[in-house]
């Protein structure tokens, strides 16, 4: 029988935790008492000025049509955020404004990218990452990660070919929490520059950070960085903002103005009742965000140590709030760790997404944005499961 879909969906799959999500919702459904470890998204409220910030964007009717790439009050927020918190001086025609950091990265692969052109990614990555490179008509070229997940530069130099469009960096990562040395980040650029591609930086956990790691935004360590970079930003991670769908980014004016003419043609602007939340989730301090981290880092310690002392070797993730560990000594009889994480559904009820859709099967991802209690009973029925 004929399909009536495209030859662009042969290759696409669906996103790996929005099915987790489902799954869990149906064992649920069934009465199955599930510990849901796969969320990513912090378990918090948005910051209470924020919330006010958008019921006043309500009731002032602020329920129009605004620019494509955010109302000029935005942009301007952006710019000093930017200038601010990462010492990146972007004119206001070099920012925009998206429905999430997802519909910035789309804008940015089909701004950029023609059939054919390579992408390195990093593993362990963002599986979305691969699949919108592909939809672009990019191939996407995977790059081998060091042990401690930090890049590995004879790797990346190994694969850059004359096709080499762009480099994809994610730094604090998802899925490992890794956050990228100055050096390295450093490397990085200078080969981008010897090799013309672009940097394509992706920061939406840089708020999420544990010391003594620091974030340095890539674009800021050189002025040549800075040309050939695109950083990608959003208010869903760093103000528990996932519902609210606003992601923004700084770039080279001709990438951002071709992003801009996609989104004009494709969705127009993020919700105008965002926007007006995001001026002040930009412009003022959240003090909810630090006690986040806190949280955070508290958990951080707690999956940590459970992990290590049922045997599983862990590298402590210095963002983000995932631990990527190898869990291939105990898939006793399944093959890889989707059969792993089936198993630990079933037995443990305890949801880790595999990691299988990151690019490296013997591992699996363990969200801590879950309350310490339900992290801690998680822990000992999975240490039971193993067992
Ligand atoms: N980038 C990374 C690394 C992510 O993990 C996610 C969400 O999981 C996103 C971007 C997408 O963020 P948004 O919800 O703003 O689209």
């Amino acid at each position: 029988m004929n399909s009536w879909l495209s030859a662009r969906m042969d290759d696409l799959k669906p996103s790996a935790t929005l099915a987790l999500n489902a799954r869990v919702r149906k064992l649920r459904a069934d009465g199955r008492k599930i510990i849901d470890l796969g969320i990513g998204e912090p378990d918090f409220d948005t910051p209470a000025a924020v919330k006010e910030a958008g019921k006043r964007a309500i009731d002032e009717n602020k329920s129009h049509y605004t620019p494509s790439a955010g109302t000029l009050e935005l942009r301007k927020a952006i710019c000093a955020k930017f200038s601010r918190e990462n010492n990146l001086d972007y004119a206001i025609d070099a920012v925009m404004a998206s429905n999430g950091a997802k519909q910035v990265l789309y804008n940015l692969f089909m701004a950029t990218l023609s059939a054919g052109d390579e992408v390195i990614v990093l593993l362990p990555y963002w599986f979305t990452y691969a699949d919108q490179i592909k939809l672009a008509g990019g191939k996407p070229v995977f790059v081998q990660s060091k042990e401690d997940f930090q890049p590995d530069l004879n790797k990346i130099r190994a694969a850059v070919t004359g096709r080499t469009r762009m480099i994809v960096l994610n730094s604090p990562s998802n899925p490992c929490g890794v956050v990228y040395s100055r050096e390295a980040l450093i490397e990085i650029g200078e080969l981008a520059v010897e090799k013309n591609f672009l940097i394509a930086s992706d920061e939406v956990y840089e708020k999420i950070v544990y010391p003594p790691a620091v974030h340095h935004s890539i674009a800021a360590l050189d002025k040549r960085f800075f040309d050939r970079t695109i950083t990608i930003n959003a208010l869903s991670k760093s103000h528990a903002m996932t519902g609210w769908r606003l992601g923004y980014v700084g770039g080279p004016r001709e990438v951002i103005k071709a992003m801009d003419d996609i989104q004009g043609q494709t969705t127009s602007n993020p919700s105008s009742i965002t926007q007006g939340a995001a001026v002040e989730a930009l412009a003022n301090e959240q003090p909810e965000i630090p006690l986040m981290v806190k949280e955070f880092a508290q958990r951080r310690e707690l999956v940590c140590a459970a992990l290590e002392k049922m045997g599983v070797k862990v590298v402590k993730p210095s963002g983000a709030f995932y631990v990527f560990a190898d869990f291939s000594p105990f898939f006793n009889g399944v093959s890889d760790s989707v059969g792993f994480c089936e198993f630990l559904l079933e037995k443990a009820g305890v949801a880790l997404v595999p990691g299988n859709p990151f690019g490296m099967p013997n591992y699996a991802r363990v969200s801590f944005a879950s309350s310490r209690q339900n992290l801690a009973q998680a822990m000992d029925a999975v240490a039971a499961a193993v067992r």
